[in-house]
């Protein structure tokens, strides 16, 4: 019998922790019964219940139900590290908490790896009703700079939802940086992915746990993790700004010799001196950036740190 483990991210999750396990226990004794299953929670310090209520799963006779439990927020990406490091089935899956992944795809995701020779399978949104427009907007016009910037292809609406090989998993694990952008690790190591489209669900319960600013720094992660780009577009952008200024200069040179117009021209340096400025303020910016990210990989911390854990199940 072949065992699936669904790694599950949990932040402030106290309701779905149980809602999700229910609709899981559901298919694999329905549909799914042919496998076995386990189910890997990674509470991403959480300040309410939800440990609490994992626990109590994972205390119930025969439970598949095996745990992680960071010391502090880590965050998702984080938390899906340590889930796939710490699964052992023959395939993983990768699954949101609030029942936003429907169960069921896995019926179609192990159709992909078993029967049409897929590595892994990937589910994509394909509709996103009741969500905001700008918000939209800001998702789609990430996933085009990212791609151009970084030769990846990403596709819009694809969700962390994933079913892989135990390989694939390994081979995410085998890439240690920290700064982790799980999108791009899936494109960079390869192996090969089927879609799976699926309509948007609301989330059961509670309330989703990004907001702008998180968006912002997971769109910058995704790009400087995965592109030199914008460090040699400003080279570029800096070579550009340099011809300016000399065409610029011979010019008024030579208007100057011609006596069109006297050299002494306060307001046009004044331009320039600001406009060089800015350019030099918004290099060195984007060194730093690199440099911040240079900074934390040399200290090599880990990339959670957990506090209680029981990843044996109890067979009898
Ligand atoms: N999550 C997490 N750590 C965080 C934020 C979120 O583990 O710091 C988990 C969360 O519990 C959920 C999943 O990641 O299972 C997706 O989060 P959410 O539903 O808030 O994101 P959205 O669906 O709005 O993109
Ligand atoms: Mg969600």
């Amino acid at each position: 019998m072949k065992k699936i483990d669904i790694v599950i991210p949990c932040y402030n999750e106290s309701k779905c922790v149980e809602l999700i396990y229910d609709a899981l226990k559901e298919l694999f004794s329905n549909e799914l019964k042919a496998y076995s299953f386990s189910v890997l929670y990674i509470d991403d310090g959480s300040k309410d219940d939800t440990l609490e209520r994992i626990v109590k799963l994972s205390n119930a006779e025969n439970s598949n139900v095996r745990y992680i439990s960071f010391a502090r927020n880590f965050g998702k990406e984080s938390a899906i590290y340590a889930g796939l490091e710490n699964a052992d089935g023959d395939y993983v899956a990768l699954m949101d908490a609030d029942l936003q992944h429907p169960p069921h795809l896995l019926i179609d995701m192990l159709h992909a790896i078993e029967e049409e020779g897929y590595d892994c399978a990937t589910a994509r949104r394909v509709k996103r009703e009741k969500e905001s427009r700008i918000r939209n907007l800001l998702s789609n016009s990430f996933y085009h700079v990212i791609n151009l910037a970084t030769g990846m292809k990403l596709a819009p609406g694809m969700t962390d939802y994933r079913l892989m090989k135990k390989q694939v998993a390994d081979a995410i694990v085998s890439m240690r940086e920290h700064e982790r952008f799980i999108k791009g690790i899936y494109s960079w190591i390869g192996f090969n992915s089927k879609w799976i489209e699926y309509e948007n669900v609301e989330r059961v319960d509670g309330d989703s746990k990004w907001n702008y600013k998180g968006l912002w720094n997971y769109a910058k992660t995704g790009i400087i993790a995965f592109a030199v780009a914008p460090l040699r577009a400003v080279i570029y952008l800096g070579f550009l700004v340099i011809l300016i200024s000399f065409v610029y200069g011979v010019r008024l040179y030579a208007m100057s010799i011609s006596g069109a117009r006297p050299w002494q021209d306060t307001t046009t340096i004044l331009l320039l001196l600001l406009f060089l400025g800015g350019m030099i303020i918004l290099l060195l910016g984007i060194i730093g950036e690199y440099l911040a990210r240079i900074y934390m990989e040399v200290k090599n911390r880990p990339i959670y740190i957990a506090k209680e854990k029981k990843l044996d199940v109890d067979k009898d």
